[in-house]
């Protein structure tokens, strides 16, 4: 037996040589150590020695068993070792290399000209109402008095999703979400995308940008919604300028207008910005119409209210001088990174 274990060492040692991966090894362990391998083998006769052999044999077990544990232990170690070398070689970093352009982000002059205008509306005590940009025919067009032939509900000027889901045309449905969900009163703007079926060129485009406005008290009149919306002009604008309301139609609204202000461009003199007029048409607005208020669940005879909506790619164009609404679109950094 004693013979047997000397053998199997020497025979581990000759193996061992030719080992070079971490796979050999554990291919080499269960050869020798395993539970069917030669060590078990030779312990099995452990059994017949006598009680004299016994301690010698198991000592010289023991010692053949630890050398081939360590034997093993040393070529796992060398493989984790290579392992670890190959990976720190793979995943080198290269200091010198030149570094790749990380691009810093610049707010959009949309959300330039948003921020400024909430900025005014909050500090006059209004509140920020969103609405979804898919809305139903009843809140786009029926709940704000739309005649049922308007030709604004037409598939050629709004996008139909089903027969009564559209993508909004208007933030206007936001004043009918606000006034069925709240009690007056009520002072809120509402800013959003819109959405139409019209041509892409240098003042249209099917996507655009409107903010919405509406107050419902008592005692609301025209001379309320004339003084915020002068106080609102002067404030984007400039403090000397002047606005205009012009007699207009919507179907939300009675009476309705539209607002011009002084050209800031040349103080109302006239120039080519203005078209010579020396006015700029900025917004549309009215006194909520009672038929709206009334679909609203809001008594007429015990309210008033009035609603204006402005174009917000407008007004930016306006404001920074920028000719073609196309330009807000295509996320060219080097124009976004003008304002
Ligand atoms: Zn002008």
């Amino acid at each position: 037996m004693k013979e047997r274990l000397n053998s199997t060492l020497k025979m581990f040692k000759d193996e061992i040589e030719h080992v070079k991966d971490i796979n050999a090894a554990e291919e080499l362990r269960i050869k020798f150590l395993g539970k069917k391998g030669i060590m078990t083998d030779i312990m099995k006769g452990m059994g017949k020695l006598s009680k004299e052999e016994k301690p010698e044999i198991g000592k010289i077990a023991n010692e053949v068993r630890s050398e081939i544990e360590q034997g093993l232990e040393i070529i796992k170690q060398k493989a984790k070792q290579e392992m670890l070398e190959l990976r720190l070689k793979s995943e080198k970093i290269d200091v010198t290399m030149p570094a790749v352009d990380v691009e810093i982000g610049h707010k959009h002059p949309l959300y330039l000209v948003l921020d400024e205008i909430k900025d005014i509306f909050i500090g006059m005590g209004y509140k920020i109402e969103e609405g979804p940009e898919v809305e139903s025919v009843y809140h786009n067009f029926d709940a704000l008095n739309a005649p049922k032939d308007h030709p604004s509900r037409s598939m050629s000027d709004t996008f139909y999703i089903m027969e009564d889901m559209i993508l909004r045309t208007q933030t206007s449905p936001v004043q009918v979400r606000t006034m069925k969900s709240k009690k007056p009163p009520i002072r809120i703007i509402a800013p959003g995308r819109c959405f139409r079926n019209d041509e892409l060129d240098s003042t249209h485009s099917p996507m655009f940008h409107q903010i919405e406005g509406l107050v419902v008290d008592k005692d609301i009149t025209m001379a309320d919604l004339k003084g915020t919306l002068d106080a609102f002009a002067k404030q984007i604008f400039g403090a000397n300028t002047k606005t205009k309301f012009r007699p207009h139609y919507f179907p939300f609204t009675e009476p309705s207008a539209e607002v011009d202000v002084s050209c800031f461009k040349c103080n109302g003199g006239g120039c080519r910005f203005c078209k010579g007029s020396g006015w700029i048409e900025i917004l549309g607005c009215g006194m909520v119409h009672p038929n709206v208020l009334k679909e609203c669940g809001i008594d007429p005879e015990e309210y008033s209210g009035f609603a204006f909506g402005m174009g917000l790619d407008r007004i930016t164009m306006l404001k920074y001088e920028i000719d073609d609404i196309r330009h807000f679109f295509e996320n060219d950094m080097r124009f976004i990174k003008q304002f």
